[in-house]
């Protein structure tokens, strides 16, 4: 098994305050202004070759 580390941008959909979030070591959090449960904006490729 395979144990990928995604970064991920959860964005929260009141106040569209964005944070990096890393998966699966960690969760999707809650805004800690809105109290509501933020939202998977975009996946970010961390396998990019310059
Ligand atoms: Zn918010």
């Amino acid at each position: 098994m395979r144990d990928k580390i995604e970064a991920v941008e959860a964005v929260c959909p009141k106040c569209g305050q964005t944070l990096l979030v890393y998966l699966p070591k960690e969760e999707i959090p809650k805004c800690s202004k809105c109290n509501v449960q933020m939202v998977i904006k975009e996946l970010l490729d961390e396998g990019k070759s310059y």
